[in-house]
């Protein structure tokens, strides 16, 4: 587990902090929107809330509805900020399924404008999995 909340900061905390250098591509009163430092699509943004409160998604969909619902809005936001119509939204959950965070975030994964085939799993992922939903099920 590379990340514990509630023992230190998470490395979002500390970007948030401004003591890890990330440029905050966008922002709300509740949440924020990184770039992911390796990237595995042509757009691979990461929305995260500014609290640390919620290790996964199941945390903060019981613990506070309303901000999951903020990192949803904030990721369709984003996405079509970054030239994206349509993209992936993927919550780790669980370092079995490759979450290395322990600060709920999503990734948002899109192919972007100039990528026009599927996009590729986050590490950890199985991509057959992740690609199965593709509409020419093609591999990513
Ligand atoms: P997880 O594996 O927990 O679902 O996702 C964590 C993500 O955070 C990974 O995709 C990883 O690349 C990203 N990440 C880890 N450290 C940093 C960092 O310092 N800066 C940025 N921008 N992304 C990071």
């Amino acid at each position: 587990m590379a990340e514990r909340v509630g023992t230190e900061p998470s490395v979002f905390t500390r970007i948030l902090r401004g003591e890890i250098p990330s440029e905050i591509v966008l922002q709300t009163d509740d949440v924020f929107v990184i770039r992911d430092i390796a990237p595995q699509a042509p757009v691979h943004l990461l929305v995260i809330p500014k609290t640390d409160a919620y290790r996964d998604v199941t945390e903060v969909a019981a613990g506070d509805p309303k901000l999951l619902a903020s990192m949803v809005e904030v990721a369709r936001t984003a996405a079509t900020q970054a030239g994206a119509t349509d993209f992936r939204l993927i919550f780790n959950t669980g370092a079995g399924a490759g979450q290395t965070v322990f600060h709920v975030h999503a990734h948002v994964l899109a192919a972007g404008q100039q990528h026009e085939h599927g996009v590729a799993a986050p590490a950890g992922l199985d991509e057959r999995t992740m690609t199965g939903g593709m509409p020419d099920g093609e591999e990513a």
